[in-house]
């Protein structure tokens, strides 16, 4: 396998939900930062006012709400910035030079896609959200990933190796990201959707992913889970958390949501979460 690199590309012209864990569309505005210790915000800008604070305050309490307390301490940065409308809502990435230090990560939130211009926060897509950026660390972080400059890497294909290749590194055999690759990924899929990232225009661009998506319809529980296996782990996570525990009826994407409930410290999770956002629980 292939090292993957960073995949996400341009799907928001495809995709209006989308989030990543690197920023593909060219540089936000920042428009505040924070360092976060002890769960508190600590401001590391001068200028911003009292209003905006509050409501960057109101933001992080939110956030935290789609945090389960035993992986808070990952969070060690909050940043509020802006692509603009209806591109990305919210990112998280890993601290360090290269990007590399699993153990410490920032969240960021894009304002314009958060709160409205009263505001007032758009609570569901930024719960959705937030629920979907939390799974990246529940997957990404230095306990279930062994981090990897690809740059420093003479990397030669070994075949015994089937593991999961992230951005980020290898996925450790038993972590939740590579049972999850190996149960519903192929290699084939995969280099399918590196190929659509190759196409020579938008036109042939568009046309492959519609192309896939048709393909592969009951497969994803959203188009943009097609992204790559860290999506797809992410959106199906996020929907076994906000969604009654769906029957088991042999569908792919329904297959993919149940795949979090075998694990008993992620239906914790799922409780926790639920409980913090305090969704109706009508089955446990
Ligand atoms: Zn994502």
């Amino acid at each position: 396998m292939k090292n993957q690199f960073i995949l996400i590309g341009i799907l928001s012209s495809l995709f209006l939900f989308s989030c990543s864990t690197y920023q593909p569309y060219g540089e936000p505005t920042a428009l505040a930062l924070y360092d976060v210790q002890d769960g508190d915000l600590i401001s590391q800008n001068q200028e911003v006012s009292e209003a905006d604070l509050i409501l960057h305050q109101e933001l992080w309490d939110v956030a935290m709400l789609a945090i389960p307390a035993d992986y808070q301490h990952f969070i060690v940065g909050f940043r509020i910035e802006s692509d603009g409308p209806d591109q990305i809502l919210a990112s998280v990435e890993p601290d360090g030079e290269e990007l590399l230090d699993l153990s410490s990560w920032t969240l960021a939130v894009d304002l314009m896609d958060a709160v409205d211009r009263t505001g007032a926060l758009k609570t569901e897509e930024l719960t959705t959200t937030l629920i979907h950026e939390f799974a990246h660390i529940l997957s990404l972080n230095s306990n279930q990933i062994i981090a990897v400059n690809w740059n420093e890497v003479d990397f030669q294909e070994d075949e015994e190796d089937d593991r999961y290749w992230t951005s980020e590194g290898i996925a450790q055999e038993d972590s939740y990201l590579n049972l999850f690759y190996q149960r519903f990924w192929t290699d084939e899929l995969l280099e399918a959707v590196w190929n659509i990232e190759d196409a020579d225009d938008d036109e042939e661009y568009t046309k492959l992913w519609n192309d896939l998506s048709i393909a592969t319809y009951t497969d994803f529980i959203t188009d943009y889970a097609m992204t790559n296996p860290e999506e797809d782990f992410a959106e199906s996570f996020a929907y076994y958390v906000m969604n009654p525990i769906p029957e088991p009826t042999g569908t792919l994407s329904i297959e993919k949501v149940l795949f979090f409930d075998s694990f008993p410290e992620i239906q914790s999770i799922r409780t926790e979460l639920r409980e913090m956002l305090d969704f109706n629980s009508e089955e446990s």
